[in-house]
C-alpha cells in the first residue's frame, strides 16, 4: 500500500469531536479509562448492544499481535508481563487500522490512553478528540478481588504483576484522566457496584450524550 498523503487537516476540523484518519474517514471515539479490573470491558460489551458502538480494546489488540508472531511480539509479551506500557507508536497504529478498517464510525477505545505521551502521540496522529471519557472509577480491593477471580488465563492476572498494573495506572494513567476532567470531558462511574447497576449508571451517560449530540 502506498503511503497516503494528509491533506493538511484545518484547525477548525479538530476542534469538534469527529477526527480524522488518513483515509479521510470521520470518527467519534470515546474513551473507556478505569483501573486494571474495573469493568471495562465487561461494560464495553453493553455499550455496544445498546448503542451501536464499535469495541476496540487497546490489550486485546496487543495480545492479538503477540499471537500473530509479528516482529513486536516478544516486545509486547514481555511489557504485558511487566505491566509496562507499550510503546504508543505501536499501539496508536494498531488502534487506527482497526478504525479503518471497520464499517462503524463510532468506536469505544479502551484501556488506552494509558499515559500522557499515548494521549499526545493519539492526538497528533489520528487528530482525533475524543467525545467524552468514560472512566470506570473502583477501590483496588476490589479491582484485586475481580482480577484473582476472572481465570481468564492471563500471564498479567497474577499478584505481582496486579501490584505493579496498580503502581502504572496511578502513576501514568490518572494524570491522563486529569487532563480530560479539566477539560470538561470526563464522565465517572462508580464502577465498585454490581454490573447491573454500574450499567444504568453508563445509559445515562450515553443517552444524554446522543441528546446533547441533536
Ligand atoms: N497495554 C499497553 N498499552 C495499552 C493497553 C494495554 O501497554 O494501550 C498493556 C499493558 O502492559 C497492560 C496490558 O496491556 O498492563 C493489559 O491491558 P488491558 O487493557 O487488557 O488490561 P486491563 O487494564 O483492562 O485489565
Ligand atoms: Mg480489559
Amino acid at each position: 500500500m502506498g503511503a497516503v498523503v494528509d491533506a493538511a487537516p484545518t484547525l477548525a476540523s479538530n476542534e469538534n469531536t469527529n477526527g480524522g484518519l488518513s483515509s479521510g474517514k470521520k470518527v467519534t471515539v470515546v474513551f473507556v479509562l478505569g483501573g486494571p479490573g474495573s469493568g471495562k470491558g465487561t461494560q464495553c460489551a453493553n455499550i455496544v448492544e445498546h448503542f451501536g458502538y464499535t469495541h476496540l480494546s487497546a490489550g486485546d489488540l496487543l495480545r492479538a499481535e503477540i499471537k500473530s508472531g509479528s516482529q513486536n511480539g516478544t516486545m509486547i509479551q514481555n511489557m504485558i508481563q511487566e505491566g509496562k506500557i507499550v510503546p504508543s507508536e505501536v499501539t496508536v497504529k494498531l488502534l487506527q487500522q482497526a478504525m479503518e478498517e471497520s464499517k462503524n464510525d463510532k468506536f469505544l477505545i479502551d484501556g488506552f490512553p494509558r499515559n500522557e505521551e499515548n494521549r499526545a502521540a493519539f492526538e497528533n496522529v489520528t487528530k482525533i478528540i475524543p467525545e467524552f471519557v468514560l472512566f470506570f472509577d473502583c477501590s483496588e480491593e476490589e479491582m484485586e478481588r475481580r482480577l484473582l477471580n476472572r481465570n481468564q488465563g492471563r500471564v498479567d492476572d497474577n499478584i505481582e504483576t496486579i501490584r505493579k498494573r496498580f503502581k502504572v495506572f496511578i502513576e501514568s494513567s490518572l494524570p491522563v484522566i486529569q487532563y480530560y476532567s479539566s477539560k470538561g470531558k470526563v464522565r465517572k462511574i462508580d464502577a465498585g457496584k454490581p454490573v447491573e447497576e454500574v450499567f444504568e449508571a453508563v445509559k445515562s451517560v450515553f443517552s444524554s450524550a446522543v441528546k446533547n449530540a441533536q
